[in-house]
């Protein structure tokens, strides 16, 4: 019979209490038990992602497997540099003492997962919370059932319940999860349900890390190579049906250049997934989560077009699971495809006349996830970045920056807060501790009381 949540919550807690923080060697045998379980079962991951999302082995290796063998791989090689405690300068008024950043395990954490990078965004967590000496509670998403049933399995196979648990079901069990007093909540989701977890955790204080979505714009410059480009921003568009955190969301460019791009990004596409009979290679494009999510998307279009918006094209290979891919053009701000996240394979076309005016167009909504941008003149690159917030940002490329885990990936206010990947995800599950080791030759005495004799010391 499964325990209740408070049960396992209470015995993570006990037996952290009990033994402490693990060392980096136990560290890195839990990593290593972790990659060679996820190995043993990695013919079953990839079915139930292709299960799920009907992602191919190649798409699913990619983005989601072997994405998490070098996150362990980059773990493990770093991780005893990571848990030294580093020097900090000493001040005038300290001279003699030492100062030491000292990393702590924030003690008993849990990480809420979404469906779309199903494995990924599950072990991604789990790694630097591990690796930072935590015990965890992990809830995968619902919707993506095939590949939190493996998980479920993985980490049962690999861990005592009392150092990481996993939980499966729906809204209901992350509600029951965040009642108990986490001392970290790592929560990957919609911006919404972000606000949710955010709450929870002011009850108890608990501090959060908050990965969510947006719209990610792409503004292309005059002087792009828009060949290029269509086929940089097809390729993240469809990578995973446009079901990606950071997915180019819509695309900013000056009216003469858009006949080209929407040309250019027809033949990009009709070149990645369909045959030259032009049907669509299904072994190249994934699917539609589920129903509901696929008739939101043919809602968003409806009422875009409703609204004055016009299909610029659209592929072939509308199904019961698949959304073929569709560029708008005409696309009033105020529809609702511009108004959420998109989260599928639709990409609309916003003509600017002015630098400034695209700027500000991206200003005056929520701050995206990440900032896309072409363009060979370095003076609007950095005019853009100076004047543009964003959680992360990638010139003349897309989605990419994600793969490099000495960058921190993350996003900021509406689109999150807090990081993850390699040391930055490391530091994520740390408490950062100040430790100040005095000397016998300190001066401490000179600001004791009482203070009449020492205002000549000012
Ligand atoms: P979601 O917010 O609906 O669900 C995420 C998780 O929260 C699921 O495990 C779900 O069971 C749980 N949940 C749902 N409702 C809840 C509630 N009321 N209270 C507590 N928990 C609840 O998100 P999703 O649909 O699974 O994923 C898509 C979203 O995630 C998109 O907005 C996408 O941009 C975002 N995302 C962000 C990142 C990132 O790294 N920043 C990565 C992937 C996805």
């Amino acid at each position: 019979m499964q325990q209740p949540l408070e049960t396992i919550f209470q015995n993570q807690k006990a037996n952290y209490k009990a033994v402490g923080a693990p060392s980096a060697d136990i560290r890195i045998q839990q990593l290593k038990r972790l990659k060679d379980c996820i190995q043993k079962y990695e013919l079953l991951i990839f079915q139930a992602l292709a299960d799920d999302l009907g992602k191919s082995k190649f798409e699913a290796a990619v983005t989601e497997v072997y994405f998490i063998y070098s996150e362990i791989d980059f773990a493990i090689k770093h991780l005893r540099q990571w848990v030294l405690p580093k020097r900090a300068k000493s001040t005038l008024s300290s001279l003699f003492a030492k100062h030491r950043i000292t990393y702590q395990p924030k003690g008993i954490c849990l990480i809420i997962a979404p469906w779309n990078y199903p494995f990924q965004l599950t072990m991604g967590p789990l790694i630097s919370a591990l690796s930072a000496g935590n015990r965890v509670m992990i809830k995968p998403s619902e919707y993506s059932i095939h590949t939190s049933n493996i998980i479920l399995k993985i980490l049962t196979t690999a861990f005592d319940p009392s150092s990481v648990y996993c939980a499966l079901g729906n809204q209901d069990i992350s509600t029951a999860l965040l009642e108990l007093p986490f001392d970290h909540i790592f929560f990957t989701g919609s911006t919404q349900v972000g606000q949710i977890v955010m709450r929870a955790a002011a009850k108890h204080l608990s501090s959060v890390t908050l990965e969510l979505g947006g719209k990610s714009p792409v503004l292309i410059g005059q002087d792009t190579d828009l060949q290029k480009a269509a086929e940089k921003i097809a390729w993240g568009k469809l990578l995973n049906a446009g079901q990606t955190c950071i997915a180019p969301d819509y695309i900013l460019i000056q009216k003469d250049q858009e006949a080209q791009f929407i040309h250019y990004f027809q033949t990009a596409v009709a070149h990645f997934i369909y045959s030259p009979s032009g049907a669509m290679n299904r072994d190249s494009y994934a699917k539609i989560i589920t129903p509901k999510h696929l008739s939101r998307l043919h809602q968003l279009i409806d009422d875009a077009c409703t609204q004055g918006a016009r299909i610029a094209w659209k592929g072939a290979g509308d199904s019961a699971d698949t959304f073929a891919p569709t560029l708008l053009q005409n696309v009033p701000p105020e529809s609702r495809i511009m108004q959420e996240e998109i989260f599928g394979p639709i990409l609309p076309i916003i003509t600017y006349d002015t630098l400034e005016e695209a700027i500000k167009f991206i200003q005056d909504r929520p701050k995206p996830l990440a900032l896309y941008l072409f363009s060979n003149s370095i003076k609007m690159t950095d005019h853009v970045l100076k004047n543009v917030s964003s959680g992360g940002a990638c010139v003349n490329d897309v989605i990419l920056h994600v793969s490099n885990p000495h960058l921190p990936f993350g996003g900021v206010n509406q689109s999150g807060t807090g990081s993850s990947h390699g040391y930055f995800g490391f530091k994520t599950f740390s408490h950062e501790r100040a430790v100040m080791y005095q000397s016998n030759f300190a001066f401490s005495k000179l600001i004791y009381p009482p203070y009449s004799d020492k205002s000549s010391l000012l």
